[in-house]
């Protein structure tokens, strides 16, 4: 019956980890995939999600959630992304529940292609997260790239940037990393941020946030709201979707929100009558046990704030990777310039490293990351940061 149906290629950053996995040498190490190891390399329970858990487990049954979420999850989140921005104070924020920041992309594509009046495309960076593009087009919109990352001084390109919204026609829809972007790990300082907000407000363009890393790129979850916060303050269209697969640590729960700011209450209210149609036929409901744990921690006073110091320890661990591995390639002999790794900010660096050599790092180091030259800082630690710059340095030579 399925004789016509061709195989697939593997998914390129999944790819990596099952290569990974079948590579025996001991000293092999994994930069591909974006999830956090501790120095030890291994995979971390965060301290307030373990009492969470705790505090949880006696009163848990396994009851379906409503369509949209359990609510105080869905309160939670939002705020945590919004603080007191005016959209939220005036409760015209639709929020429903998601699976993970993925889900929370797909509906979110789903409801622009259902309702979005003035456009089918979404302009999203180059580069950008590879599920983007699939995403956008597996919900029925197409995508275009504008500028953002210079390979030349391996930051942010501003002005082709800001050129991209200003001469996209009025009413676009802007697909924007609220911070740590993915791959690059290069975003807009709080200026520039401004200069951007300014131009879509003036264009009346609808901004797409994705949140994946809130509390990753800085360790200060305030900070790294910036942006969503200012564009929600200055009544720019926005929609956000987060994800607390990073910041919690809770990967494999799937818990994500997505949030769409509206002009009253009642337009509000319309609007999540729609995402729930919308997320009814895609999978029912979400699944409770994630958004419990967020919402024991954002909800009590004493876990929460051991959370901010758990997403704090593990920014600075990340931070105090990339500052190793700079002086460790210099320290080395490395004659190129590797200061934008320490510049560069979240779970990722873009190296510089091209495909070629990439693939050296992985067939003679065993070391592997994505052909764009990105790795996961997460995935260095004092034991193999050392080896790791011992083969860049090698593989980069002269
Ligand atoms: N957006 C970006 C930019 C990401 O890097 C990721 C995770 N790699 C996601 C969204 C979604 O991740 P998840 O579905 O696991 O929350």
């Amino acid at each position: 019956l399925w004789k016509s149906v061709p195989k697939g290629p593997p998914d390129a950053i999944l790819g990596i980890s099952e290569a990974f996995k079948r590579d025996k040498n001991p000293r092999k190490v994994n930069l591909g995939v974006g999830a956090y190891r501790d120095d030890s390399g291994k995979p971390v329970i965060l301290p307030s999600v373990q009492k969470a858990k705790s505090l949880i487990i006696k009163s848990s049954d396994h009851e379906y959630l409503p369509i949209d979420g359990l609510a105080k999850f869905t309160q939670l989140a939002t705020s945590l992304a919004y603080s007191n921005a005016s959209p939220l104070k005036d409760h015209r924020v639709a929020s429903i529940q998601s699976i993970s920041g993925t889900g929370a992309l797909r509906l979110g594509m789903a409801f622009i292609q259902r309702f979005y009046p003035h456009s089918r495309r979404v302009y999203i960076p180059n580069p950008t997260w590879g599920n983007h593009k699939t995403i956008i087009q597996h919900a029925g919109l197409e995508f275009q790239e504008y500028p953002y990352y210079d390979p030349v001084t391996k930051g942010l390109n501003i002005e082709a940037f800001l050129n991209e919204i200003d001469s996209a026609p009025k009413n676009s829809v802007f697909l924007l990393h609220a911070c740590a972007h993915n791959p690059t790990g290069v975003d807009p300082s709080e200026d520039q941020w401004k200069q951007i907000q300014d131009v879509m407000a003036r264009k009346q363009h609808l901004a797409v946030f994705d949140m994946a890393y809130q509390g990753f790129a800085s360790g200060d979850v305030d900070k790294d709201a910036y942006a969503v916060r200012l564009f929600a303050n200055e009544e720019n269209p926005i929609i956000v979707m987060q994800s607390f697969a990073k910041n919690f640590g809770l990967y494999g729960e799937r818990i994500g929100n997505l949030s769409v700011v509206c002009d009253s209450k009642q337009e509000s209210d319309r609007v999540l009558s729609q995402l729930k149609i919308l997320a009814r036929p895609m999978y029912s409901n979400p699944p409770i046990y994630g958004s419990r744990i967020v919402s024991e921690v954002l909800g009590n006073e004493e876990l929460k704030k051991q959370w901010l110091v758990d997403v704090k320890t593990m920014a600075d661990r990340i931070i105090s990777m990339r500052n190793a591995l700079t002086t460790l390639l210099k320290e080395k002999g490395s004659l190129h310039d590797w200061s934008h790794i320490t510049k560069q900010i979240g779970m990722f660096a873009y190296t510089g490293l091209h495909p070629e050599h990439c693939q050296e790092l992985m067939d003679k180091h065993h070391i592997y990351l994505t052909m764009d030259g990105r790795i996961s800082v997460a995935g260095l630690n004092q034991r193999n940061v050392e080896y790791v710059a011992d083969a860049i340095e090698t593989v980069t030579r002269f």
